[in-house]
């Protein structure tokens, strides 16, 4: 049983009231361990930590600011292996998933961005009496609050610029997976970094988020979660005038045109449909297929994801694990059942498969694909972030783009095409923050991440996290 605590001021602590919460493994089902319910007095503890503690930090050059992140880096790689089993074991995904995506890339989050502040410049404006340079300043303490679905991925994507700009933390993972968070706090305890750097509040949203959001010396709030969480956490900063950063829910189209590569294009809607159990805020959730090719692409499609390995994540040739938790698994299978309610077909999936011991209370559910429903009906609109694909034929460039856009969420979409022009048409029609042609979830850190509509508000990535994490200021000087 693995029971974790808070990081506040570099010591780990029990929550103010000793009261914990369980954490439940989603492969079998059962109790792993126990986090602390944390609340107000928590958060007051940590922001005292990181107040202190960002009063030197904000005054670090930026070489040792890129090498407390470079050192970071090296032991989240010396630790891989583990780390990998426990993100695996905390969050359901198949551990060779963990070991090749989540983890390598908490790692690239902390080199990147070491060496982005490393070669970083910044704005001059010369006049004829004066000239103008653009400073950037660290907020102070900003408050982090992120997701189950990619734990350590996601939180490292905000800890790593979020220090290089000389900002101290408080995190707050959720509280369905906060193993690797916490694995992130013996790393900088165990390299000595600075005390009170980067705290580690754990509890439930509506107690320990909460009090994050709403505490007055937290400058900044970069949240990524669902989409009414988001407003919540909106409502409550904006009229503190709070710096924030929302990254919200999705419900992304894989759009794919008869003039395709079509093995690549079948191949590109499965991971997008499905990798790491449908719970990636970018998954391809409604495949849109033009008419010529519809029922031959369905039927290659619908033979691929029949044939996806689900079970025990631990083991390498897992290509499903379990979903994060039984709630969620029942909100997936709900949404099975309305599309099927609501008319369509279901080809494939929907139904928790019969595992062997000591899988059988796990949250398992077999990938689901349901045809034959209306473009604008509930499933096919409202994100259900799990293995569940609807699939939609059209007719046009211009059919495809109304059903794209048909959502309140504008996150990603993927084009699958051999005709640059109409690539580039698309691209510029679609109502997202991400565009992918012939490919998906194919990311450089330098680039802007994030959505429009209700999914989100700013970007991440590159200048923009290291915009987020800092005020500009303006010095001029008179000539
Ligand atoms: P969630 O909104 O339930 O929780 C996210 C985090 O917010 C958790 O740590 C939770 O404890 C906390 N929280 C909940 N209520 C809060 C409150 N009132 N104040 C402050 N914090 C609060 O989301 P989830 O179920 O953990 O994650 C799934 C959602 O995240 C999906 O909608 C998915 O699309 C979205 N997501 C978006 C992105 C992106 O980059 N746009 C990435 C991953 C996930």
């Amino acid at each position: 049983m693995m029971q974790v605590q808070n990081f506040i001021g570099g010591q780990f602590v029990p929550s103010v009231s000793g009261e914990t919460l369980p954490n439940v493994g989603p492969a079998k089902g059962q109790e792993i361990g126990s986090l602390p319910r944390s609340w107000v007095p928590d958060v007051d503890a940590a922001v005292r930590a990181a107040t202190e503690a960002g009063k030197k930090w904000r005054r670090t050059s930026v070489e040792e600011r890129a090498t407390l992140l470079d050192r970071i880096a090296d032991t989240l790689a010396q630790r891989a292996e583990s780390l990998a089993a426990l993100e695996s074991q905390d969050q359901g995904k198949p551990v060779s998933l963990a070991a090749a995506v989540d983890i390598p890339r908490a790692e690239m989050n902390f080199r990147f961005f070491a060496g982005a502040i490393r070669h970083d410049h910044t704005d001059f404006h010369p006049m004829e009496s004066a000239f103008n340079y653009t400073l950037r300043r660290p907020l102070g303490v900003v408050g982090l609050i992120t997701p189950w679905n990619l734990p350590l991925y996601l939180l490292t994507w905000k800890v790593a610029p979020a220090l290089a700009m000389g900002n101290a933390i408080v995190a707050k993972p959720s509280e369905l997976t906060p193993l690797t968070a916490n694995a992130l706090a013996h790393i900088f305890q165990d390299i000595d970094a600075p005390p009170g750097l980067f705290n580690l509040v754990h509890g439930l949203g509506g107690e320990a988020g909460q009090a994050i959001v709403e505490h007055p010396d937290i400058q900044g709030i970069s949240f990524t979660g669902g989409t009414t969480t988001g407003a919540q956490v909106a409502a409550t900063a904006a009229p503190m005038f709070k710096k924030l950063s929302l990254e919200l829910g999705g419900k992304n189209a894989t759009i794919v045109f008869a003039d395709c590569d079509f093995d690549k294009a079948v191949e590109g809607a499965v991971r997008a449909g499905f990798a790491n159990q449908g719970e990636i805020c970018l998954c391809g959730s409604r495949l849109l297929v033009e008419r010529p090719i519809y029922e031959k692409f369905l039927e290659a499609f619908v033979a691929k994801v029949a044939a996806l390995k689900v079970g025990d994540p631990s083991a390498p040739d897992t290509q499903m694990g379990a979903l994060v938790s039984a709630a969620h698994r029942d909100k997936v299978e709900g949404y099975v059942k309305l599309g099927i309610e609501e008319g369509g077909v279901l080809c494939c999936g929907g139904t928790r498969p019969e595992l062997p011991a000591p899988f059988q209370g796990g949250h398992f559910l077999a990938p689901a694909v349901l045809a034959g429903l209306p473009p604008g009906c509930r499933t096919a609109t409202e994100e259900v972030f799990g293995p569940l694909v609807t699939v939609h034929p059209f007719d046009s460039e211009q059919e495809a783009l109304e059903i794209a856009n048909g959502t309140r969420y504008g996150l990603a979409a993927s084009i699958w095409t051999r005709d640059l022009s109409r690539a580039h048409r698309m691209a510029a029609e679609i109502d997202t923050g991400m565009v992918w042609v012939n490919t998906w979830l194919l990311r450089d850190l330098r680039v802007p991440f994030g959505g429009m509509k209700d999914s989100g508000v700013g970007r991440e990535g590159g200048r923009n996290s290291l915009e987020f994490f800092s005020e500009s200021r303006n010095i001029c000087i008179s000539l």
